[in-house]
């Protein structure tokens, strides 16, 4: 068999002013057919993953793009446009195909496109007919809409956040969609819209086990894959929100059942599933009454890359500061006035430094102070959740009462402690790191840390659901009302 496959993932903080461009995308890759040689451990992951199964199986893989931005605002109408004439060059070319595989976000929104992948798949199935299987995979932030779910035969999102399991969602997309081509399934699928908005942590209860729970389905009585797409809740866009699907194998009844069914137990777990993050004082004073007992990890959910914030808010580590808490690192600061400086000053040299606080209001204001630049790496970088994330230059700066400060050129949420370690900042001599993400970093801090706190703050990925000033989606949703059920 042939298999057509492409990659395009950013998601869309539509709160956001700062628009999404090519550079973007360059920044971090993005390549044409050749994703899977050129970036086998970061973008290409996927198709290489890809081309490994179906070699196994002699099938053959044509790539096309491969592509992904750190979050920001709405990616540029023209980049959007010309990945997706690309795409859909190289699908012509390649007709005619027996499955389709496409690895999207389910989050990205242009200029001119609330759902950029509905748009994609849409105008890929337009193009290999209603025979040809089209298999997606998403983001467990997706925003899995009515123009998706009909122009898809399967699609499948992360189950995992920190997601974990983008590699295993792949797998099992692979293998359904080659027994569909081979005639051996027939998918059908049901959506139960939950009328809720927020971010559910999947490594701690009542999400983990439900996560178990979803997976305990699949394989049995003809049900083919249970999927919850949280939805990005920053994304202002009509279907924003969690989606619960079920695939079956030609049996809608049951799916529509199966979807009902754990939509409303996820609903019924609600209060206990949202948990919202610990005010800054407080998160402050666990620390300190800490002392002594090992790694304490603080997110600062407010400003994470990884939902489109700056990465450069200084209201944790201002906080930090008036409360006279040292011996600690934090990071990772997009700052790039401050790495050049330091770039410029050299290893070793010691000046006053200028640090965050630049991009707008959500940054808070810049902090003074004096640090010695102790390490500079040109190529600074991390692995995180199946793959390299490149920081571009990262510059490690050292106030006094130990206070170690990551600089990078490169936006992005800190994903593992190589994001400290790798400029040579030592974790197990520190009583608490604070990084910018809101939980991918769990997957690699979480066995090193022995207490991690989400700390709210002011930032542009706060998680304040109730109050997110929507304006294109309804605001019929919990939290933000009590039942959106009577309506
Ligand atoms: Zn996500």
């Amino acid at each position: 068999m042939k298999i057509f496959a492409a990659t395009l993932a950013t998601e869309t903080n539509t709160f956001t002013a700062v628009p999404t461009g090519q550079v973007d995308f360059e920044l971090h890759g993005s390549f044409r057919g050749d994703g899977s040689l050129k970036s086998p451990t970061g973008i290409g992951v996927f198709h290489a993953e890809l081309i490994k199964l179906a070699a196994q199986d002699d099938h053959t893989v044509v790539e096309s793009i491969a592509a992904f931005s750190q979050p920001a605002g709405r990616t540029l109408r023209r980049v959007y446009e010309n990945y997706r004439e690309q795409l859909l060059e190289d699908l012509r070319a390649a007709l005619p195909v027996d499955a389709v595989q496409l690895y999207l976000h389910g989050a990205m929104v242009a200029e001119g496109y609330d759902d950029c992948e509905g748009d994609t798949i849409h105008a890929v199935r337009q193009l290999v007919g209603a025979d040809v299987p089209i298999g997606v995979e998403l983001d467990l932030h997706c925003h899995y809409t009515q123009l998706m779910h009909d122009s898809t035969d399967i699609t499948i999102c992360y189950k995992e956040y920190p997601h974990i399991d983008g590699l295993d969602r792949l797998r099992e997309l692979y293998a359904l969609t080659m027994l569909q081509a081979a005639g051996k399934i027939t998918p059908t699928t049901a959506v139960h819209d939950c009328r809720m908005v927020g971010m559910w942590n999947t490594t701690v209860e009542p999400m983990k086990s439900f996560v178990s729970r979803m997976q305990s389905y699949e394989g049995q009585d003809g049900v083919l894959s249970v999927n919850l797409g949280h939805g990005f809740p920053l994304g202002d866009v009509a279907e924003t929100g969690a989606m619960l699907w079920v695939v079956t194998d030609n049996d809608p009844i049951k799916a529509a059942a199966l979807a009902k069914q754990l939509g409303q137990e996820f609903w019924t777990m609600r209060h206990e599933a949202l948990k919202p993050p610990t005010p800054l004082p407080q998160a402050i004073a666990r620390v300190q009454a800490h002392e002594g007992k090992g790694l304490i990890v603080m997110a600062d959910v407010a400003d994470n890359p990884g939902g489109g914030a700056m990465g450069d808010s200084n209201f944790v580590l201002q906080a930090l500061l008036d409360a006279g808490v040292g011996h600690f690192a934090i990071g990772c600061y997009w700052d790039l006035g401050a790495v050049a400086l330091c770039q410029s000053a050299g290893v070793g040299a010691t000046l006053e430094l200028r640090i965050g606080g630049k991009c707008g209001p959500m940054s808070g204001t810049p902090i003074d102070l004096k640090v010695t630049v102790r390490a500079i790496v040109e190529k600074h970088t991390q692995f995180g959740l199946n793959a390299h994330f490149p920081l571009g230059v990262g510059v490690w700066v050292q106030a006094e009462n130990g206070i170690d400060i990551v600089l990078v050129s490169q936006r992005g949420q800190v994903l593992a402690p190589e994001a400290f370690e790798g400029l040579g900042i030592k974790l197990s001599d520190k009583k608490l790191v604070v990084v910018k993400s809101a939980q991918h970093f769990n997957a690699t801090f979480g066995p090193i840390a022995t207490e991690v706190i989400y700390a709210d703050a002011p930032g542009s990925t706060a998680k304040d659901f109730k109050n997110i000033p929507y304006k294109t989606r309804s605001l019929n949703y919990w939290p933000r009302v009590e039942n959106p059920w009577v309506i």
